[in-house]
């Protein structure tokens, strides 16, 4: 049986990757989205189990080093990771995964799984990162700038990834995602399977 495959998705916070994920998931009910865990506390309308699975510090380093985490990484001041276990399973039951995270966390994905597809969103300028991240109204300024700073540092490692995907507009920037999931699907290393079961 193949694989699943490991979908990576990642880029700077505010180039709109929650949103090309609202649009991109629901045309994809099979795949697997990766549900983080975050020392970070829910915002006004997050709920544990749903958004994150919120932890606290201690619990989450304890996590971290029985090994419990596929990647994890400390971002503006929390700490996020991706549980193993989960991913790992439906990899190998043949179902697709998908994770959402930041870009030390990606790298180090890239390490561990490097058959994962990783691609990276980014937004169509600065300015529109910075009015984005305003809009959000969930952050303090300082936390803006920093997380303005560190969309700089990240953007330098864009060349890494697989894809780079321009979030314009999100529905938009779903289609292309989607596009690069059945480009994926089509390649001839996962297709000959089928070739070889079906028509040999
Ligand atoms: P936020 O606090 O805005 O929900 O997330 C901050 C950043 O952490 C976003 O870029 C988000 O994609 C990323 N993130 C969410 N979950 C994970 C995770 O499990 N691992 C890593 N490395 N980053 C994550």
């Amino acid at each position: 049986m193949r694989k699943g495959i490991l979908y990576v998705v990642s880029g700077p916070s505010g180039a709109g990757k929650g949103t090309v994920m609202q649009h991109f998931l629901p045309r994809h009910p099979g795949m697997f989205y990766s549900i983080s865990a975050t020392t970070r506390a829910p915002r006004v309308g997050e709920e544990d189990g749903v958004n994150y699975y919120f932890m606290e510090k201690d619990d989450f380093l304890r996590l971290r080093s029985a090994d419990g985490f596929l990647e994890c990484a400390e971002f503006c001041g929390n700490f996020y990771g991706t549980p193993k276990e989960a991913v790992m399973e439906k990899l190998s039951m043949g179902i697709d995964v998908l994770l959402e995270i930041e870009v030390q966390g990606a790298l180090q994905v890239m390490d561990s799984y490097p058959e994962g597809i990783f691609i990276f969103i980014v937004p169509p300028s600065m300015e529109e990162l910075r009015s984005r991240l305003v809009g959000r109204k969930t952050e303090e300024q300082s936390v803006i700038e920093t997380r303005l700073d560190r969309a700089k540092e990240e953007l330098r490692l864009a060349d890494r990834y697989t894809y780079i995907v321009v979030n314009d507009v999100a529905e938009r920037a779903a289609e292309e995602l989607e596009a690069i999931t059945t480009a994926e699907e089509a390649k001839s290393e996962r297709k000959f399977e089928f070739v070889k079961e079906n028509l040999l």
